[in-house]
């Protein structure tokens, strides 16, 4: 593997993040190398890479336009292979705190496929790029940089290959999307620099997830259907419709109320939720395979922006800078929007200044941080400084959600806002806030959740906090290091 050239783009990690950089940088750079441990084949089937391909990724609608504005006519090329396309609320039937939101088409487009579907096809379009190439598969141990060590020039790889010796592959820019388990911290400590400082915030969140075979009206025509939890069940879970009539049902729990792999200990897991839905869709469903599980113990943002030195030549992006919760489908999106903040800082012939791209990113990465880390605090159990602010914000989403149940308006209004469209202070603009402020809010849980025959809600409350603008997600962070 021979790379000595000027203009050279090396990208670790060939997964969603890293493949949006490479297509970003593929416009600046004549050469893109990507880099990745596992066989990048075509096919639709999860790698060993990127296990979480097991489970339902959502596609939030900003990312489903992002996607579209990099990859012209990707949503259509996904419908072509299979992949449903509806209505982010007009086709998805939405319980969230305990409660239903009602329905009404937003205009946002929600593309139903799997993950290992969506990646294979951004990978495919990423391929035929000019310049970018995919290296042999090559586990990436650490960078190289200059003399002065304030310029990483490349990196040191190891190929997948019996016998193999490290190489090096120079670089003049070297992008790390190598994902939650990145090792940039100790890369970067062992060329003499400071470990980013981290936040935290432990919700010990357990994933299990099982496929059937179901006909397409399985929900009544709707795509997903997704239970969200609330302070007094941290459980929930979402069906959805895939290619080729396969749903996935995935089920999860906060703070250690994991759902069993056994067939019949995941049945009541889904039948424990407080709606019905999931659990009566797939009933009689046909199962394909046992379940399959994941843990994702924290939420981790590890800020780089903050470091007084970093190399340049060197940036951080995607889940190996901040890994939500995946029960708010925000990575991919967020990703997306992290591509768009590197391309606004790339000129040809002249390198981003890795400072100023790493400040943008966090920029992109503060409003979904505060969403999710916001919703995860509303639960009693995890730990975290819950700030007068915050205290506020969760009130008013409780309340919110209650509106949402009743008024189309503020429904869409919600989903335009955790589908990461709108900013969260959207919620806020007088049209809504007065929606929500006439809410009638009944004294002890609301909704249609009540009037749930078989499962009663009690004290339902918010699933979803809206962020303290401005405050930066600062102190949420259970516990820091430096
Ligand atoms: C259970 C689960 C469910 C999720 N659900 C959703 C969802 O519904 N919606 C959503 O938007 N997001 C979801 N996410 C998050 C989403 O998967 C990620 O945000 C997204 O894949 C972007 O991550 P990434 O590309 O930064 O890293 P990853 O997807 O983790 O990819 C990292 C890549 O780097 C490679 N790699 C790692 N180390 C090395 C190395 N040393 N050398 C070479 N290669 C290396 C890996 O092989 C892999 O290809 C979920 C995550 C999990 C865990």
């Amino acid at each position: 593997m021979k790379d000595r050239s000027g203009n050279h783009a090396i990208v670790l990690g060939g997964s969603i993040a890293g493949l949006l950089a490479a297509r970003v940088l593929a416009d600046a750079y004549p050469q893109v190398t990507v880099v990745d441990r596992d066989e990048l084949v075509p096919g639709s089937e999860p790698r060993r890479g990127a296990p979480q391909g097991r489970h339902i990724h959502a596609l939030l609608a900003r990312g489903q336009q992002v996607l579209e504005q990099l990859f012209p006519g990707l949503t259509a090329e996904l419908a072509a292979h299979g992949a449903p396309i509806g209505d982010a609320l007009g086709d998805a039937r939405l319980l969230f705190g305990g409660h239903r939101l009602s329905r009404a088409a937003t205009g946002l487009v929600a593309v139903s496929a799997s993950r290992p579907l969506l990646e294979d096809r951004v990978r495919n379009r990423v391929r035929t790029l000019r310049g970018v190439r995919f290296a042999p598969p090559s586990k990436v141990v650490g960078l190289r940089s200059s003399a002065n060590r304030r310029r990483v020039t490349g990196v040191r790889v190891l190929r997948r290959s019996p016998g193999s010796a490290e190489e090096v592959l120079d670089a003049d820019l070297v992008v790390d999307a190598t994902g939650r388990g990145s090792r940039a911290p100790a890369w970067l400590e062992a060329l003499g620099f400071d470990r980013p400082e981290e936040d935290r915030v432990r919700v010990d969140v357990g994933y299990a997830t099982r496929r059937y075979l179901l006909s397409s009206d399985a929900l009544d025509g709707d795509l997903a259907c997704v239970n969200g939890p609330t302070p007094d069940q941290p459980r929930g879970g979402a069906l959805t419709r895939l290619e080729g009539d396969v749903w996935m049902l995935t089920l999860f729990g906060l703070l250690g109320d994991h759902p069993p792999t056994d067939p019949s200990g995941f049945g009541a897991f889904a039948r424990s939720l407080r709606f019905p839905d999931l659990h009566d869709a797939v009933r009689t469903a046909e199962p394909i395979g046992d379940p399959v599980a994941f843990r994702f113990p924290a939420h981790i943002r590890r800020r780089y922006e903050r470091m007084r030195h970093f190399p340049e030549g060197f940036l951080v992006m995607g889940d190996a800078v901040c890994s939500f919760n995946p029960i708010y489908g925000q990575g991919m999106t967020v990703a997306a929007l992290q591509a768009l903040a590197l391309r606004h800082h790339l000129r040809p012939g002249a390198g981003p200044r890795s400072r100023r791209v790493l400040r943008s990113i966090a920029r992109v990465i503060d409003a979904p941080w505060e969403l999710a880390v916001g919703a995860d605090l509303a639960l009693p159990g995890v730990k975290g400084r819950r700030s007068l602010k915050l205290r506020m914000a969760s009130a008013y989403v409780n309340r919110l959600q209650i509106a949402a149940a009743r008024d189309t308006t503020v429904a869409q209004a919600f989903v335009r806002v955790t589908g990461l469209v709108d900013r969260p202070e959207a919620l806020l603009r007088p049209g809504i806030a007065l929606r929500v402020m006439r809410t009638h809010v009944q004294p002890s849980g609301s909704g249609e959740a009540e009037r749930q025959p078989r499962r009663r809600a009690a004290g339902a409350t918010s699933g979803t906090a809206l962020p303290q603008v401005g405050e930066g997600g600062e102190e949420q962070g259970e516990a820091r290091a430096g």
